[in-house]
């Protein structure tokens, strides 16, 4: 299940200094569209600084730099006085998705007082809750107290891949696609509903080969889960992806690989979608040229689940040089991002 050798190469690039903002306010808290009752809707996300994903004892995801955020030295009173911010700060909205940079059910990182004093702000404030977990959490003891409050809760899960072999070798994240599908079980059982999150292109992973993987984990998954949120790489830092990725060993995903994932998947009976991150940014999903029209019918189309503008978009595009790039970058070892190599060797030629 674990790689050991790479977890320790990804546990060093960790820092051991650790953030120092203020223990009584979330990281951060924010709007977005998102469609969690099954429209789009306005919907408020907060992050909760934590002591972070009791993953990071170990290791971390080679992707994930959110212990960036986090501190060991947040107390429980800390945490009351966050949980009092994001309600004060809600406004209008009565949708929250909770972020915590690791898991909102593991209780040493969000202890059961905590949570049920969120709950029960939940139950007066919301009608609709996301939070997120690693899968060791999700089961019904540690479940039964959040389901009796009257908040309808969707819980999101990082498979970020069907593929075991992907999971461990090249993503690390401890944990395998049958513990997954006993989380889904488990929650269904529960009646909470289930997000599921991919990543698509982890690193050493070519492009070509991460959109199979994606649609294939689509359809693993399509029974088993109320929605599934492809999460295209954007380089957090301290991470094993920037390392490569300041090596030149590393390109994040193309726009155009999104859109063929959402057109592919439209059919396979769950409701599939895709906000990037850091969008037609250089550590996020980018296009060899810039594609803000792309970007922002990526979000439509996963909004309001209708396809036909990105469509008509995808089919009318010269997609060519797309194509062409992602062969060659299947038959390399690494997934060089070849336009930043040429500028840097015209930059070092143009200096000698
Ligand atoms: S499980 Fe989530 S929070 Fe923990 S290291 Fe992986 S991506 Fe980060």
């Amino acid at each position: 299940m674990i790689n050991r050798e790479y977890a320790k190469q990804i546990k060093k690039l960790m820092p051991n200094r650790e953030s120092a903002s203020d223990p009584n306010s979330p990281v951060s808290m924010w709007k977005e569209m998102d469609r969690l009752r099954g429209y789009p809707e306005p919907t408020s996300v907060v992050i909760f600084r934590t002591k972070g994903c009791s993953w990071y004892n170990f290791s971390s995801c080679s992707m994930c730099g959110y212990f960036n955020d986090v501190s060991s030295s947040i107390k429980e009173e800390d945490l009351y006085k966050q949980v009092d911010y994001a309600f004060r700060s809600l406004g209008e909205t009565r949708i929250l998705k909770v972020f915590t940079s690791g898991s909102f059910l593991d209780p040493l990182e969000v202890p059961i007082g905590v949570r049920d004093y969120f709950m029960e702000k939940a139950e007066a404030n919301l009608d609709k809750l996301l939070v997120e977990s690693r899968t060791e959490y999700i089961n019904a003891r540690n479940l039964s107290g959040i389901k009796n409050y009257g908040v309808d809760i969707r819980i999101a899960i990082g498979l970020e891949s069907s593929n075991d072999t992907i999971v461990r070798e090249s993503i690390n994240k401890g944990s395998t696609f049958a513990k997954f599908v006993e989380s889904a079980r488990v929650l269904k059982d529960l009646g909470l509903e289930l997000r599921t999150y991919l990543l698509l292109k982890p690193p050493f992973v070519s492009e070509k080969a991460s959109v199979e993987d994606m649609i294939r984990s689509i359809k693993d998954v399509s029974n088993l889960t109320d929605d599934v949120s492809i999460n295209p790489m954007n380089i957090q830092k301290n991470t094993m992806v920037e390392k490569l990725w300041k090596k030149g060993l590393y390109r994040p995903p193309r726009l155009w690989s999104i859109a063929r994932i959402l057109l592919e998947s439209r059919n396979m009976g769950t409701q599939v979608i895709s906000y990037p991150t850091g969008g037609n940014k250089i550590r996020g999903a980018h296009n060899q040229e810039d594609s803000i029209e792309l970007l922002n019918l990526i979000f439509s189309a996963s909004l309001t689940q209708d396809f036909s503008d990105l469509e008509t978009f995808y089919n009318n595009s010269d997609k060519s040089s797309y194509f062409n790039d992602l062969c060659l970058e299947d038959s390399m070892v690494f997934q060089q991002d070849l336009d930043r190599m040429v500028d840097r060797l015209g930059a070092a030629s143009m200096t000698v």
